[in-house]
C-alpha cells in the first residue's frame, strides 16, 4: 500500500501519519484533515493517496474518490454555503506541491452578532 506516496512531501507525509495532522475521515484513495492555517472555521483539505503536483497527472481511479469524500465532509459539517477550491502550480497560488481540495465554509457573516 502507499506506492503512490513521495518520502519528502508533506501531505504523503500526512497520509503515511508520519507527521500530525487532524484527520477528518480517509478511503482507500482519498485522505481528509483540517488545514493548518485555516481561511475560516472548518476549512479542511481532501487530498488523493497518490503523490502529484497537479490536477491532469492524477489517475481518474483517485479522483473520483475525491469529490465524493469533499461531498460527504460537507454534508456531515452541515454546511450550505462554501468554497471547493484546488489551486495548479504557483501562478495560481498553489503552495504545497501535492494535490489538494479545500473545503472553505463561508459562515455567516450576520451570525452571533446582536
Ligand atoms: P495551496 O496554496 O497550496 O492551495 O494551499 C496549501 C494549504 O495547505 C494552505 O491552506 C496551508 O494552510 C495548508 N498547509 C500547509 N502545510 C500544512 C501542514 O503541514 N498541515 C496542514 N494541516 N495544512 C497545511
Ligand atoms: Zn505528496
Amino acid at each position: 500500500t502507499h506506492t503512490h506516496l513521495s518520502d519528502n512531501c508533506i501531505f504523503c507525509k500526512i497520509i503515511r501519519g508520519d507527521i500530525p495532522s487532524m484527520k477528518i475521515l480517509e478511503t482507500d484513495e482519498s485522505f481528509a484533515f483540517m488545514d493548518i492555517d485555516p481561511l475560516s472555521k472548518g476549512h479542511c483539505l481532501v487530498i488523493p493517496k497518490y503523490h502529484a503536483e497537479f490536477l491532469h497527472q492524477v489517475p481518474d481511479e483517485y479522483l473520483v474518490d475525491v469529490m465524493p469524500l469533499t461531498k460527504k465532509i460537507a454534508i456531515a459539517a452541515g454546511l450550505k454555503e462554501y468554497n471547493v477550491l484546488q489551486n495548479n502550480g504557483k501562478l495560481a497560488n498553489q503552495a504545497v506541491p501535492h494535490v489538494h481540495f479545500h473545503l472553505i465554509p463561508k459562515p455567516n457573516q450576520t451570525q452571533g452578532l446582536s
